[in-house]
């Protein structure tokens, strides 16, 4: 392992044990994945591997290697790559132990890979049933796996928890955590505390009610389940570890019937152990539906949504929480990745909890107490005009919450922060965020009724698409704006910038080398000078990198991997396909070292299909009939407005758009089931599947004439 300087005596000593002591499997052979408490305790210590989601415990993605530095990181090249299977979403952090890297692709499927050469050890597929993706509010990614003693964790996109054996990638246990029969996903990384594996769930934007359960690592059997929110008061209490807090300070948070939209916080990213305090916190998601109007009829905070809780990971019991928005009604999850730290304010050490979520604050909060230490917005906000330090509540806008009128609000649903992970330096005393702007307008849904199993928020979707005309979508587009800010959180103030003219960039590894990496929208995978934010190095990476990088070392050799592949909410369901269409190229895992020589083989993306408008002709009020059932069924799979980016089929482009019945057997009866295209009979009727028919046609023909003037 590489020692760099700073590297104290302690964890010397700490780490002396690890680095020639692998955990011997019966007969004496070395394990796989041969992780347990001890060795993830001492994680900072252990710099070669990757042992848990954010690096260590802590979660700060900081490697304490240097071989790679500001000094010689031009000479980085490729030193292998691995294609995936599929070309949806990539979002997974790898694992890498003692030599070997464990990771996901999207559809939940699982990886061993040699962290020297990329060849495949194992490979496992879950073989989630295709139409469970419908469920998945922002693509079926998946964001990795967890080791312990042997086994490799994925919680797969249907619900499943499974236990794979790290050596051959069999299965050795699986779970529902889930009822199935309810829009439930996973795409969360589990986390293996103290010999138990926690998973979350999402699916609150269909209608889930939210929890986080623990199960015996190496039995699979369940240990406790925190909901996040109470559920039907009539069906009495869950018998829970929830039981008591949901009772004595939630409950009376709610009004109205919110138990049947299953009202929301989900724990679908953040879930991260505090050694120090023996504490999990949980990131807890946004309400459902969105709307607080109509999800508690406009009364109270709703906790715990869109708080972070802090729970006793032993019996799952509340220990403190702190809400950053009460009431929520925008989407602003509180997911976001969490970053724990000891920080020098005011002259005193403090043990700190950071995130910044999507409501554009950047918090820290005392780990102790749950009490916020400061908040400071980080991108423009409409919503607000700050935190009240003595309260810690958001000083709102009232307009904001869109009562009486529609309201563009900054940040938004796709959030200043999303799920891209931040990056913490110790050396800097920087955090690496990738932040964003992207304005939407909120308006509530008149006549709004709650459909099983669909898109429930409550919220007129159309409104918050881009707009048809060319001229206003242009300008509106270019509101949208991302940047990787490092962040002071002492001072709570931007240090540098990088800024990029769109969101959804990738999210970021801090090295002990003075240096930040991060890949973007655009395709490129990028270094930068962790104290100026000077670019020193950047890679073309064929496709939009999101995922968080990690590096570790073998044999001596520092190795940086980051996970390409595109996809995600912003792009499959924003509308705003940048530059020209094209169909993305299949995700990969990408490794470099210094004096790596490989090259990745030349794209060429297929060409699209022309644009296919029917050749029916159909009413003004057809198409504008179309235009909502469009933005209410079809958009967040197939792009706002019809404009897909080349993830999911462009339907302007469908060969089905131009015949009536084959469209109703496809939209209406489900005949591309089997690829993940479900029946939406149980929702709309043959006569609005066919205004939908006349909207896409329409905007075929927008297309048309677009490309035929070029
Ligand atoms: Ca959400």
């Amino acid at each position: 392992m590489k020692i760099s300087a700073g590297t104290s005596l302690a964890a010397l000593a700490a780490t002396a044990w690890f680095a020639t002591t692998a955990l011997q499997a019966p007969g004496g052979a070395t394990m796989a994945a041969a992780v347990n408490a001890d060795r993830l305790l001492a994680a900072a210590g252990d710099a070669s591997n990757w042992l848990t989601h954010g690096g260590t415990y802590a979660e700060q993605r900081f490697a304490r290697l240097d071989q790679i530095n500001a000094g010689n990181v031009s000479q980085l090249g490729l030193a292998w790559f691995h294609d995936f299977d599929t070309n949806r979403g990539q979002e997974a952090t790898p694992l890498v132990i003692d030599g070997t890297m464990y990771t996901t692709s999207a559809w939940s499927k699982v990886m061993a890979l040699d962290a020297v050469t990329g060849k495949v050890k194992w490979s496992y597929d879950p073989e989630v049933s295709k139409d469970r993706g419908f469920s998945a509010c922002c693509d079926v990614v998946n964001r990795g796996v967890a080791a312990w003693n042997g086994l490799i964790f994925v919680g797969a996109l249907d619900g499943r928890l499974i236990a794979l054996d790290a050596e051959t990638g069999k299965v050795k246990w699986s779970v529902v955590t889930v009822d199935q029969g309810q829009p439930y996903t996973i795409t969360g990384a589990p986390r293996v505390v103290k010999g138990k594996v926690i998973i979350g769930n999402g699916g609150a934007e269909l209608g889930v009610r939210g929890y986080v359960t623990a199960y015996d690592a190496m039995t699979g059997k369940k240990a406790w389940r925190f909901y996040t929110i109470p559920g039907d008061p009539a069906k009495g209490p869950d018998g829970e570890a929830s039981d008591e807090v949901l009772a004595a300070k939630a409950g009376s948070t709610w009004s109205g019937k919110y138990w049947q939209a299953g009202g929301g916080g989900t724990v679908w990213d953040a879930i991260v152990y505090d050694q120090e305090l023996d504490r999990l916190y949980i990131g807890v998601g946004n309400g459902s539906p969105w709307n607080h109007e109509i999800r508690s009829e406009g009364k109270g905070d709703n906790l715990f949504l869109s708080s972070v809780v802090a729970l006793d990971p032993n019996t799952g019991k509340y220990i403190w929480h702190y809400q950053g928005t009460p009431g929520e009604t925008w989407d602003f999850t509180q997911t976001q990745p969490i970053v724990l730290a000891t920080l020098k304010i005011d002259g005193r050490d403090r043990k700190v909890l950071m995130q910044a979520p999507k409501n554009g604050f950047f918090y820290v909060i005392d780990r102790e107490t749950g009490k916020l230490i400061s908040a400071k917005g980080f991108v423009p906000q409409t919503w607000t005009t700050g935190v009240d330090p003595a309260t810690g509540r958001p000083i709102e806008v009232p307009e904001a919450r869109y009562k009486k009128a529609a309201f563009v609000t900054a940040p938004s649903a796709l959030g200043a922060h999303n799920w891209h992970p931040m990056s913490f330096s110790p050396q800097t005393g920087l955090v690496y965020l990738p932040a964003q702007e992207v304005p939407m307008q909120y308006e509530s849904q008149a006549g709004y009724a709650h459909r099983p199993g669909a898109w429930n928020v409550a919220i007129k979707m159309i409104a918050m698409e881009p707009p048809s005309d060319r001229a206003v979508y242009k300008a509106t587009r270019a509101l949208l704006k991302g940047q990787l800010v490092a962040w002071d959180p002492v001072k709570q103030k931007e240090v540098w910038r990088v800024q990029y003219d769109g969101p959804w960039n990738g999210g970021t590894l801090a090295t002990a080398g003075n240096l930040v990496f991060q890949g973007n929208a655009k395709g490129s995978f990028q270094a930068f000078d962790a104290s100026t934010g000077k670019p020193l190095w950047s890679f073309a990476a064929q496709t939009g990198v999101m995922a968080g990088p990690v590096s570790y070392t073998v044999n001596g050799v520092q190795y940086v991997a980051v996970t390409a592949g595109y996809g995600g909410a912003y792009p499959i369901s924003g509308g705003f396909g940048d530059g020209p269409q094209r169909v993305a190229p299949n995700g990969r895992m990408l490794v470099f070292k210094l004096g790596g020589t490989a090259t990745l083989p030349a794209w060429e993306p297929p060409q699209l299909p022309p644009p296919n408008p029917p050749r029916d002709s159909f009413t003004t009020a057809q198409i504008s009939a179309g235009a909502t059932n469009f933005a209410e069924n079809c958009a967040v799979c197939h792009g706002a407005g019809a404009r897909a980016v080349g993830i999911l089929p462009d339907l302007r482009r469908s060969g089905a758009l131009d015949d009536k019945a084959l469209w109703a057997s496809i939209v209406h009866d489900g005949a591309l089931k089997e690829n993940g295209m479900v029946a939406f009979s149980k929702w709309i009727n043959r006569d609005q599947v066919e205004t939908i028919r006349a909207y896409v046609g329409a905007q075929a023909k927008m297309l048309q004439a677009e490309e035929a003037g070029k």
